[in-house]
């Protein structure tokens, strides 16, 4: 079964000074610094493209206000199942 994912960002590269804090401070580790310049001439971050959690981790140690941006994805609620012995399983 494929893991749902719970988040995703985006990077606005022109404001991104490719310090690297994000990239060194995310969890999962799904961001890396690109070997592309921007106009400040500076490697900005991307999204690896997998892997993010939503947990905003990024965005709050990110010293540029803009550059990056976290969304969480909400959750689909389980259906309520029949559990083993009869039981309903409680949807979280
Ligand atoms: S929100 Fe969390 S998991 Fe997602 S890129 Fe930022 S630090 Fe990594
Ligand atoms: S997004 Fe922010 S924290 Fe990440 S490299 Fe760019 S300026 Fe640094």
């Amino acid at each position: 079964m494929a893991v749902q994912p719970r988040g995703k960002v985006t990077i606005e590269t022109e404001e991104c000074k490719g310090c690297g804090l994000c990239v060194e401070s995310c969890p999962p580790k799904c961001l890396e610094l690109t070997t592309e310049l921007n106009v400040y001439g500076a490697h900005p971050v991307r999204y690896t493209g997998t892997g993010c959690t939503g947990c905003g981790i990024c965005f709050y140690c990110c010293p540029e206000p803009g550059a990056i941006t976290v969304y969480r994805i909400k959750a689909k609620a389980k259906a309520l199942a029949p559990a083993q012995g009869g039981e309903l399983a409680a949807a979280l």
